[in-house]
């Protein structure tokens, strides 16, 4: 590898520093350096194409303006035109939090006029500190990531558990043969999770309701790794991947529904395996609106509630899901849907996103405090949701406090089954 100096000619500045050092690029984008920052020329060999995306940016502020950490009060420095900034001129400090604190949730990359691609570079800093031990990782993602590793769920639960909460089904695991037979991918909260396992409890009801076969993969699914991958931990969830995708062949589905759009984002964009063997992902509630569109889920009973439906990010802004869970909403008699100040591709993001799920968050700081606030203002009696993590976010900063009593927080798929069953 070629030395370089702050006084070689030819050679570019880039403005990137890292423990000191100058980081050059070459016009060819390889990299040169001293020789004791390896660490830093494999995370850039990597990054070098966002290095320079970078570049483009204008230093607008109109992703500052639209992430959601500029509405805490509590906010005083996270801001990701100036993120940008610092990451061009080498002065990011990867030993402090700010790295953790993007939620992943896209409002930036939707809105920045110059495509900047910030998650992209978010996920290879990311990668930079975990796997390659350059700079701080919070204690609750290190746990997760080795649990993710060792045990495939965030918590070293017993894989031998994870079908538990569908106990009485068909364990043959297997849906080979049958053309109408879909594969429902559970996911690690709605598996081991006692409140997050009534949203599968319910998907299940509706699909038995609706004469839908289907299987789960029970012990043999692991978690999506859709954490792992979003934390820079790049190894844990190609193992994770590579896991999923051999035992979803063995069952036999062609159509994979998810119960959490994390799942669904991470085995649509990023499970390559499963389209060439065939395999489609979709996320479940698209399924349940099909159900409903022909007529398969008649909804019977009145749910005389007034609800809010608060989009995940993973959804609206990502995927562009938005008309359909409304859909399936509106289609229960009695329900008044009502919209919060930001909704659809707008949405609010819940804090959940990009490992947000496992940091703990002090009250007060917390982003699913502002989008109670705005379930409040609307008069909503339920915030309804249509992913584990929205609900277990939502909750969690609900649970204890006075001014949300009257405010209950729903999985969609908990308010169907209300509509179809009771
Ligand atoms: S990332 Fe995009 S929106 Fe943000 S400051 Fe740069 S150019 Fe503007
Ligand atoms: S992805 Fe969301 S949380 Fe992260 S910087 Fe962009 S707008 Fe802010």
């Amino acid at each position: 590898m070629a030395k370089t100096g702050s006084g070689e000619k030819g050679q570019p500045d880039y403005g990137w520093r890292f423990q000191g050092k100058i980081v050059r690029l070459c016009e060819d984008r390889s990299v040169q350096m001293d020789e004791s920052s390896h660490l830093m020329e494999r995370a850039l060999r990597q990054m070098s194409m966002e290095y320079f995306a970078l570049d483009r940016c204008l230093q607008c502020g109109i992703c500052t303006e639209g992430c959601p950490h500029t509405k805490l009060e509590t906010n005083a420095r996270f801001s990701p035109r100036s993120f940008i900034q610092k990451a061009r001129l080498g002065l990011l400090d990867l030993s402090g939090e700010d790295l953790w604190l993007c939620t992943q949730c896209g409002q930036c990359k939707l809105i920045c006029p110059y495509e900047i691609p910030f998650l992209d570079v978010m996920i290879s800093l990311r990668s930079l500190v975990v796997e390659q031990g350059a700079g701080y990782v919070p204690a609750s993602i290190k746990g997760v990531l080795s649990s993710l590793s060792s045990a495939g769920n965030p918590w070293k639960e017993d894989q031998s558990q994870r079908g538990e909460w569908h106990a009485d089904r068909d364990r043959s695991g297997n849906t080979s043969g049958r053309q109408d037979a879909v594969m429902l991918f559970v996911g690690c909260l709605p598996s081991y999770d006692k409140r997050a396992q009534k949203i599968a409890r319910a998907a299940a009801e509706l699909l038995q309701r609706a004469g839908v076969t289907f299987d789960i993969l029970g012990e043999a699914e692991v978690c999506c790794g859709e954490s792992a991958l979003r934390a820079g931990d790049q190894g844990t969830f190609e193992r994770l991947k590579a896991i999923n995708t051999r035992n979803l062949a063995k069952g036999g589905a062609k159509r994979i529904y998810t119960l959490s759009p994390h799942c669904y984002d991470v085995m649509k964009n990023r499970y390559d395996g499963l389209e060439t063997g065939g395999c489609q992902v979709y996320p479940f509630v698209i399924l349940l609106h099909e159900l409903i569109s022909k007529g398969a889920l008649p909804v019977r009973n009145g749910v005389h509630k007034r609800v809010a439906y608060h989009d995940p990010c993973l959804f609206s802004k990502h995927h562009s899901i938005i008309t359909e869970p409304r859909e399936v909403l509106r289609n229960i008699p009695g329900i008044e849907l009502v919209e919060m100040e930001h909704s659809g591709e707008k949405s609010f993001c819940c804090g959940g996103g990009g490992g947000g799920v496992w940091r703990d968050t002090a009250r007060g700081e917390r982003l699913a405090e502002i989008r109670l606030e705005e379930a409040l203002k609307t008069g909503a009696d339920i915030l309804a949701t249509a992913c584990p993590y929205c609900l277990a976010m939502l909750e969690e900063s609900a649970r204890g406090e006075e001014r949300y009593q009257d405010l209950k927080v729903m999985d969609l798929c908990e308010l169907l089954r209300e509509g179809v069953f009771s």
